[in-house]
């Protein structure tokens, strides 16, 4: 009476069962696993584990299973450790990026007179819970990045672009070594915007931002500082090194043509280059020495590369 009721139960349970004996071999498993594994009783009960399921990790699981014997303990192992152990079809009709039921399985020792004669393997689906672990993760991400990147020019944003300033400030200083920074602005992108609208501006901007960052080196950092200004830390840098950077993006701008609307715009950049110098007492003073060389590039006719005083 009791097995018949026990027996009904185990196969309403959402979640796998299956009996196996210390050779492995299935003694019992319920709907639930005859269901996603599409198979039919005939073709599991009696046959070693192995054989039902090839895809499962032999050696692994041999090893896992062998412990659970001798020392008597339950044992786990959980999604984030596999994904999944036996390749069951998932439940729901949600979209992820595995075929296979994600799964948190527990093996359970059967004592019988002191000694391990069963293990029982419970099957947990939690593809719900992978699901939404990895779009958590993901969404996680995307925010983390969004919250460093410029929407428009996909430079560095200010913030973030300053808190790197502020990393590479203290890492010259620590280790002695040189730091450049170069600041520049586009020329006349008030007119620009008149004459070709917001939206032109903004196509010019993107492209800008694109084609300087297709100059620098890795470990350079690139940052969009204001409305049409824009910022790069060169960490290892010396001065010439610095100027030759700043001087090589301004010609590639001036060369450089914006088709919008059928229409080739042209702009050029003033950029001004400054170098760590023992007067900086803090990163700001980096930039402001590079914004005045900058000014000094409006002031003495744009479209050209100024250095800074102290450099
Ligand atoms: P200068 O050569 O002295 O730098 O002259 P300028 O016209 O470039 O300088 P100004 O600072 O007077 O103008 C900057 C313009 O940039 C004004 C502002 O409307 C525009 N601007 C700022 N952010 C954006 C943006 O995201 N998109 C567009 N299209 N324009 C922007
Ligand atoms: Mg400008
Ligand atoms: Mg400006």
């Amino acid at each position: 009476m009791l097995d018949g009721l026990c027996d009904k139960i185990i196969n309403r349970l959402n979640t796998g069962v299956l009996l196996l004996d210390r050779n492995f071999n299935i003694l019992m498993w319920n709907r639930f696993l005859a269901v996603h594994a599409n198979q039919h009783d005939e073709q599991v009960i009696g046959k070693n584990i192995f054989q039902v399921f090839p895809e499962l990790p032999r050696k692994w699981l041999e090893r896992k299973l062998s412990s659970v014997i001798q020392l008597k303990n339950q044992s786990f192992c959980g999604w984030e450790q596999r994904h999944h152990l036996f390749e069951l079809a998932h439940s729901r009709p949600i979209t992820t990026d595995s075929d296979f039921m994600a799964q948190n399985c527990t093996f359970l020792p059967i004592e019988e007179h002191g000694q391990v004669t069963q293990i029982c393997i419970l099957i947990e689906d939690v593809t719900d819970i992978y699901h939404y672990q990895t779009q958590l993760k993901k969404t996680l991400q995307e925010l983390a990045l969004s919250n460093r990147i410029d929407g428009l020019t996909q430079a560095f944003n200010r913030k973030h672009w300053e808190e790197c300033l502020a990393a590479e400030f203290s890492r010259a200083r620590r280790h002695h070594s040189s730091l450049a920074l170069v600041m520049l602005d586009l020329d006349h992108f008030k007119l620009l915007n008149d004459t070709h609208g917001h939206q032109g501006g903004d196509k010019v901007l993107i492209e800008t931002a694109k084609a300087i960052n297709e100059l620098l080196r890795m470990g350079d950092l690139f940052g969009r500082y204001g409305g049409e200004e824009f910022a790069v830390i060169l960490p290892n840098t010396e001065l010439s090194g610095a100027e030759e950077v700043a001087e090589r993006i301004r010609q590639t701008i001036a060369l450089k043509a914006v088709d919008y609307q059928g229409q080739n715009i042209g702009i050029t950049v003033s950029l001004g280059v400054a170098v760590l110098a023992q007067q900086d007492k803090r990163y700001e003073d980096l930039i402001s020495r590079a914004d005045n060389a900058l000014y000094k590039a409006k002031f003495s006719g744009r479209n050209r590369v100024s250095l800074a005083d102290a450099s």
